[in-house]
């Protein structure tokens, strides 16, 4: 790093947090990026901005005890990280996987606080989950794991005060079970999850938003910085989750051909492109591996442990977790003449793939910007819930477009303001820097 103050920080960091490679990865992206910012800004140092931005203000862990359907305890561990309410309420999702470590919840609570100031929105930045898997698991066991986990979690969370929802692994079944959780807990009926049931407070358009925020933020960049659309371009998507099926929705709309998707166990390659209402039934109804797709139309392929990355595309659209795309898949998709990544995913581009791309002058747009609109959508649920009013979808979805254009916008004014040129990844980290860095100087040393 070419500022000091930066790598004493992050020297720092890289010294307290042994173990934790994801977080250090978000953390150096972020330092990295907002080095002008800290030039000719010395109240930044002057509060130790960086220091206080580095570690969570809060770091929760518990442990979750629930009885399964052979009447065995079992027992898994529980976390919420509350990193910073600077401009708003702790906000980010839960993740159930069995993957989940502290080092995964803190990263991606470190890059919720700058994704939710570029949302526009008072939201600060939180996450939480727990090494649960759900796959597998019966309908009940899922039920009982989720009242227990809210059992714990509703001691430290609020609607003003800390407002998670789903990510990995969560979707609006286990919202479900945890919000009825809260509510039997608390006696009192809040907007204090997001993703509910349109029922009970939830929002129209909110399980499309992350896919269909991508689509718009990647429709905005394809006009503004390159002068195209979608219209005929071959769009890879990872993954077949929530964020995937919406993205490849929205893709399909926009005039797009979407001809793999994936899981962990393989991905489908479909020539005369992807039937989305197949692979929703499969993943969202029937919930079995994507390979199923391929048991039904003729000319589809599985192909077992490998990545999309290894067909040619225009677009490519990480969607399924972090660090899915590395440098191998970047060459692979930069020979086969790829022109733009955008990520669904949090992290998904590898720092490595990262740099090949760049070096490629393929557009590159990180997460953090990408893929806000889930969490826009979130917030905008909650202003719901606070009004005790529901939008139609069409006016969520206007929000939706507006906010994704703008962040757009605000990514490349700031990049431009640093003399960095139409830089998406540094100009995102340098808005959502500055905003939060200035209001926590505003409010104090806390
Ligand atoms: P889902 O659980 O709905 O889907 C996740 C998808 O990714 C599944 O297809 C899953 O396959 C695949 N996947 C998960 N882990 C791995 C792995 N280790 N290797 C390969 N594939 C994997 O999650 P979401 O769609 O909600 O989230 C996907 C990504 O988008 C995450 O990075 C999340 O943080 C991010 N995101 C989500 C938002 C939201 O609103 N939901 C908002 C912003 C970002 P399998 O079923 O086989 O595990």
């Amino acid at each position: 790093m070419k500022s000091t103050y930066a790598q004493r920080v992050y020297d720092d960091v890289a010294g307290r947090n042994p173990g934790e490679p994801e977080f250090l990865q978000a953390v150096k992206e972020v330092l990295t990026s907002i080095e002008p910012a800290l030039e000719g800004n010395p109240k930044f140092e002057d509060h130790a901005i960086l220091e206080r931005m580095v570690e969570p203000d809060r770091m929760i862990k518990f442990r979750i005890a629930w009885v399964d359907d052979q009447g065995k305890t079992q027992v898994n561990r529980g976390y919420r990280v509350e990193f910073n309410n600077a401009i708003g309420p702790y906000k980010g999702g839960l993740r159930f996987h069995s993957s989940v470590t502290q080092s995964i919840l803190k990263f991606l609570g470190f890059e919720q606080v700058f994704k939710n100031a570029l949302t526009g929105l008072w939201m600060g930045g939180g996450k939480g989950g727990s090494d649960f898997d759900t796959h597998g698991k019966s309908e009940g066991e899922v039920m009982r794991f989720c009242q227990a986990f809210m059992t714990e979690l509703y001691r430290h969370i609020g609607p003003n005060t800390d407002i998670p929802a789903g990510d990995i692994g969560v979707g609006g079944r286990e919202v479900g079970y945890m919000y009825g959780q809260y509510k039997r807990i608390m006696n009192e009926f809040t907007g204090v999850l997001t993703g509910k049931g349109l029922a009970f407070g939830g929002s129209l358009g909110r399980t499309e938003a992350t896919g269909y925020g991508l689509c718009y933020y990647t429709d905005e960049v394809l006009k503004t910085m390159m002068n195209d659309s979608f219209e005929g371009k071959i769009v890879s998507i990872s993954g077949s989750g929530n964020v995937s099926i919406y993205a490849a929705e929205k893709t399909l709309e926009l005039g797009g051909i979407v001809q793999v998707m994936s899981d962990s166990s393989g991905y489908i390659y479909d020539p005369d492109g992807i039937n989305l209402d197949l692979v929703k039934d499969i993943k969202l109804v029937r919930r079995e591996r994507i390979s199923a797709y391929a048991d039904t139309r003729k000319k589809a392929e599985f192909s077992a442990n490998k990545k999309v990355w290894e067909r040619p595309c225009d677009i490519a659209l990480p969607c399924a977790t972090q660090n899915e795309l590395e440098e191998t898949d970047a060459k692979q998709l930069i020979s086969n003449g790829v022109k733009l990544v955008a990520e669904g995913a949090n992290m998904p581009t590898t720092p490595e793939a990262i740099e090949a791309l760049r070096t490629a002058k393929v557009v590159y747009a990180p997460g953090k910007a990408s893929n806000a609109g889930g969490v826009a959508v979130s917030g905008l649920e909650m202003t719901q819930d606070s009004q005790r009013l529901a939008w139609t979808f069409e006016e969520t979805d206007a929000r939706l477009q507006r906010i994704m254009k703008d962040i757009v916008a605000q990514s490349l004014s700031a990049s431009n303001q640093y003399g960095l040129g139409n830089d998406l990844l540094l100009g995102a980290n340098l808005a959502g820097f500055v905003k939060v860095a200035n209001a926590m100087v505003d409010q104090g040393i806390f």
